[in-house]
């Protein structure tokens, strides 16, 4: 875990300050981990207990994967470098062009075929909970949910085992509780500036 705190601040993924996020609450930390990402070592190393834990409850019995499949964008990577690990084959849900994730590019699940959704980060698994819709009305199953980062706040839950390589304490907030915005401290949207 210390390890993945690590490589995310020397790659500069984790930011901490005053953040709106995309789902329009405010938050005091922010993962950007596409910064960590486009190190292939640093992926490999921050997947690795991840890629352990899930090798061993495979081998235990306590849980069967097929495939493995990450929410596009933030999920592609991780999805890969997991297959890469586990030795499966990894491939990504996206949205079509009213919004609604799907499988493209001739990507299929085939009925009862076991997945691993594999996320960059958990907050409130919104897009896991889409990708995993649209792969189940294809027949498939999911059957856990794996992560660089769990961020979720407290009491949110996830249908599936979660697999996280770190979980943060990450407080956020409907912008009308936000804690910071009361302070009178600037919100920042990340991405709309350089950090
Ligand atoms: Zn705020």
């Amino acid at each position: 875990m210390e390890e993945v705190i690590a490589l995310l601040k020397e790659s500069g993924a984790m930011l901490e300050g005053h953040f709106l996020l995309s789902s329009g609450r405010h938050t005091n930390r922010y993962f950007q981990c596409a910064k960590l990402l486009q190190y292939p070592d640093r992926a490999a190393a921050a997947l690795r207990g991840v890629a352990d834990r899930l090798h061993a409850d495979i081998q235990a019995g306590k849980l069967a994967v097929d495939a493995i499949v990450g929410p596009a964008i933030g999920g592609i990577i991780v999805a890969y470098e997991l297959g890469r690990q586990l030795g499966l084959p990894a491939f990504f849900t996206e949205r079509d062009d009213t919004g609604f994730m799907t499988l493209r590019r001739g990507f299929e699940v085939t009925p009862g075929q076991r997945i691993l959704i594999a996320e960059d980060v958990v907050t409130t698994a919104k897009s896991s909970g889409e990708s995993a819709g649209a792969l189940e009305s294809l027949g498939a199953q999911v059957v856990a949910l794996a992560c660089i980062v769990d961020r979720r706040a407290e009491g949110v839950t996830t249908p599936w085992p979660l697999y996280p390589a770190v979980t943060v304490d990450a407080v956020n907030w409907e912008a009308a509780d936000c804690e910071l915005c009361k302070k009178g401290i600037p919100a920042v949207k990340p991405g709309s500036r350089k950090f």
